[in-house]
Formats: structure tokens, sequence, C-alpha cells
């Protein structure tokens, strides 16, 4: 028998998934989700999981109540780890009660997690709280869905002797008729009120008014679902705390190309930043296993001086092959090790050793001129596809060494149709290697326009790769990802 896990995803941002959320969405066998469930969260989802999509619109229900019932009794029956995966909380507004009806009834093992929702997120990231002890001492949150021709069903005057906030959900289309019903009970129709439209996501936006003007200024906005009405004092706070549309990348599209086991740092911290990003692994290392010329090498290793890598991926792939033939990092004991930057070094330090060498410029450019002066012979670890800057100096110099491919950089081809409709207006593509330059222009189709592309480049080398295509570029100062996002922030100052 498996079970039913009732998981709340928050209002949108992936960083307000809960610790127990996440790990729930890792161990799933099947995950059945709504609509209002984003993008970066079902990004989340495991590969191998079994998506089943029941998102529902207002007043047209793809999969009625019944069948989603139905559906996870049915997975959970098979003995499958079913997460039930909805927006926000999924019992505020949630239908999380209905459907573990069923599951009762049968005896099926079920969790809840609560998740974060949008009646508190969305004012959060509108800069609005909820609560203030200057303005008030409750906060509501209401349905404003009714039924099709049906009146609404709330309580108006009753909410106004609260004196609390009121946070309205499902209200966008009765917005005048829940702004009449408090003014009709005698509310004061200067009392502060706004709308936040898709709370917590890159493309939030947020209307401030005043209850009696707020149907006006929402039309002209044009704010659509999903968003939240709050009405009350605290609303007049909205400005002073507007932190979320002040964030440097706010609403901005990021193509985000690294591999994607390493690509999650550069993602949150532009989502941090309050970039849309997209996730579009262009490129993956893959060691090569056997690798015959490192085995060669590493029985000859006394004869080389130097040890040198070029990326990350470099020593484990050392390391596997050392350890293929029974030795460890004492075999490296009487030579220089040299990295291409920082996060190289850092690897190196996993392994317990510290790079001698690191260029001030983290490139093959400047690493090649780092070792001019070295006595050789050099052992070069890196990929098959590599700068040729490094073995063309050791030649000149006559320095003698041995380049050894011991990882291959493969393409991902990711589905171009993810990202061609951002192509069309002005978004930010970042390229960490010239690789994944050539990976993502050949995910599209030929002749896609790409004038709209700006390349926010790691360094020189990649820069150059991007301009062959006609991509306009902006390289970081340094290549580092620190950097790299430093270059995006400055992007945007001018873009503005
Ligand atoms: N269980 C959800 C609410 C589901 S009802 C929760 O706890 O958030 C759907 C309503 O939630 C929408 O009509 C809208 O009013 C609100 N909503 C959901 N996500 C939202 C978001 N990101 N921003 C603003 N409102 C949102």
């Amino acid at each position: 028998m498996g079970t039913v896990i009732l998981v709340g995803a928050g209002p949108g941002d992936p960083g307000l998934l809960t610790l127990k959320g996440r790990q729930a969405l890792e161990n799933a066998d099947v995950v059945v989700y709504d609509r209002l469930v984003s993008r970066q969260i079902l990004s989340l989802i495991p590969a191998a999981a079994q998506r089943i999509d029941v998102g529902k619109q207002a007043g047209n229900h793809p999969v009625p109540q019944e069948e989603i019932n139905r559906i996870l009794l049915e997975q959970a029956q098979a003995g499958k780890n079913v997460v039930r995966l909805k927006g926000g909380d999924p019992f505020l507004f949630g239908r999380g009660g209905e459907e573990l009806e069923l599951l009762v009834q049968e005896n099926i093992p079920f969790q809840v997690i609560p998740g974060i929702t949008s009646a508190l997120a969305a004012p959060a990231y509108g800069g609005i709280p909820v609560t203030h002890r200057d303005f008030c001492s409750s906060v509501h949150i209401i349905t404003g869905h009714a039924k099709a021709g049906a009146p609404l069903n709330i309580p108006f005057d009753a909410l106004r002797r609260t004196g609390g906030t009121l946070v309205f959900l499902m209200g966008v289309s009765a917005l005048p008729r829940i702004c009449t019903g408090l003014l009709d009970a005698g509310m004061d129709p200067d009392t502060p009120a706004a709308m936040v439209e898709r709370g917590t996501q890159p493309g939030q936006r947020k209307v401030c008014s005043t209850l009696d003007r707020l149907p006006e200024a929402a039309a002209q906005a044009q704010i659509q679902s999903p968003a939240v009405i709050i009405v009350g004092q605290v609303c007049q706070l909205s400005e002073k705390f507007d932190w979320f549309s002040a964030l440097p990348l706010k609403g901005v599209p990021v193509i985000v190309t690294r591999p994607a086991d390493r690509s999650s740092r550069l993602c949150q911290e532009l989502t941090r930043l309050g970039a849309d990003v997209y996730s579009y692994p262009c490129i993956r290392t893959q060691p090569r296993i056997p690798c015959p010329e490192l085995e060669t090498a590493i029985q000859n290793l006394s004869a080389y001086r130097w040890l040198v890598f070029t990326s990350p991926a470099g020593p484990a792939c050392l390391f596997r092959q050392l350890n293929a033939q029974g030795l460890d990092a004492r075999a490296l004991a009487h030579m220089q090790l040299a990295a291409i930057g920082p996060k190289t070094a850092a690897e190196l330090e996993r392994f317990g050793l510290r790079a001698d060498l690191v260029p001030t410029v983290y490139d093959s450019q400047h690493l090649a001129q780092a070792m001019e002066q070295v006595t050789g012979p050099v052992l070069i670890c890196r990929a098959s596809q590599a700068s040729p800057a490094l073995p063309q100096m050791l030649s000149q110099r006559g320095i003698p060494f041995a380049d050894i491919a011991c990882y291959d950089t493969l393409y991902e081809s990711p589905d171009g149709a993810q990202v061609l409709p951002l192509l069309t207006q002005p978004v930010l593509v970042t390229f960490t290697s010239a690789s994944t330059v050539r990976g993502f222009v050949q995910s599209l189709p030929p002749e896609t326009d790409l004038s709209q592309v700006l390349g926010c480049c790691i360094g020189a080398q990649t820069a150059q790769e991007a301009q062959r295509y006609g991509i306009a570029v902006k390289i970081a100062k340094q290549a580092t990802i620190a950097s790299l996002i430093e270059s995006i922030k400055e992007c945007m100052i001018s873009w503005n």
C-alpha cells in the first residue's frame, strides 16, 4: 500500500517550499499537481516520477474533483508514494479536506505538509504586513469566489466591525462586488486597499489604492487571477516596505545554460535577486571510463613536475583513475599543482590538496601565461575539446607535456521550445564556457533570431564564441560565478 502526502507548494517562489515538502517531492513516485504550482517547483520533481497535471481553470474544470480523488486512491492502491502538490497551503481554500475523504474511507495512509499561503506571502512580497499593532489586531482570510450568477455569501458588516485586515482570495472577478459590499456595510471609502498579482513570483505586480477606487485601478492595470485583495490600514505601509520590486533583477528573464548539477547556486542567487530564472542545461561533463591515456600517464607519474586542471571536473577524474590503480594522493607528492580558478582549486581541496598556482585571471590564456616559467614535464588533465592556449605555449617554449582528455563535454540538447518564446524580447542568457554557447545555439532551430539575447559570459573566450553567433555580450570581470552575477546586475542598470 502506498501513501498520499498532501503538500503545500507555497505561492510560487521556489524558496518558499518547505524542507519537508521538498523531501516528500524527492521521494515521490507520482506527483499530482495543480495549475498554481510554479515551474521552478515542478522542476524539483525527480525525472523518474510520473507527473499528473490536474490543473483547474476557474469555471472550467479539466479534471473534476471526484476524478482527482480517484487518481489519488488508485495510485496509492498501486503501492505508489503519491504527492498531491497544491499551491499555497493545501487546507486553505485548497480542497485538501475533500481529497482526504476518500482516502480515509479506503484506509489509505496519508500525511499533510502545510505550505506558505498566498494569503500571507503575497502581501508580504508586496510590502504589506497583514497585522501591525498600530493599525489592527486581527486578519481575516475570505474567499471571493461565488458560483456564476449567485450572490457573494460574505458577511460584510461583520468583517467591517472587526477592524482587522481583510484578505480576499479568488476575488479578481468579484472585486467590484466585494468593494461595494464593504462600502455598503459602512466601511470608510478612503480605507487603503491593494492587490498583489502573481505574488512572490518574478512577474509579481501590485496595485495600491483606496477601497472605493480599487476596482478602477485594478481594471486599469488589468490585474488578473491569481491575485489577492488586501483591505485595511496596513496597506498604507506597502510603499515604504516595498522590498520585492526593488530587487536588482526583478522580473528579468535569465536563461541559465550550465550543467544541471552545477547550476543550482547560480539559479538560486539569480532568483534571490528577483530574476525569472529558466534552468536550461545545454552541456554536461562525462568522465572517460576507462581512460587508457590517463592510466599510462599515471604509470609514469614520476616523470612529471606539474599537474594542471582546467575545470572543477578534472580532479575527480584523476582520483577515480588513481584509485583504480591502487594509488592515492601520495602519488602526487612530488608535483606542483595548477588550477585554472578558485572553483577548481576548491575541488582539489576536497581531495586534501592545495593548488600551488592559480592565475590572476581565470582563463586558459592567463593560465598559460602564468606557467611560462615552469620547467616541465607538465601533465594536463582536462576536457576533450579544450582551449589550445596552454599546449600551444608549452610547445612554443619547448616544455614537455602530456595533454590528457579525461572527460568529454556532451551536449544535452534541451528542448528549444521551452525558451523560444523568451527570445522575442530582451533576455539574458548566462554562458559559463564556450561549449555552453554551442550547446545553446544547437538546441534552437537554425536561423533563430538571437538579436534580443544578451549573453552574460564568464570570460573572454566564452564571449568570443557567443559573438560568432551574433550574440551581444557582457563579460564578467573575473571568471567566477560571483563576478558573473555582478556583471548581470550591471547590465540591468543600463538596461532599465
Ligand atoms: N491554497 C492556496 C489558495 C488557493 S485558492 C493558498 O494557500 O495560497 C486560489 C487563490 O489563491 C487565487 O485565486 C488567488 O487569490 C490566490 N493565490 C494563489 N497563488 C497566488 C499568488 N502567487 N499570488 C496571489 N494570489 C495567489
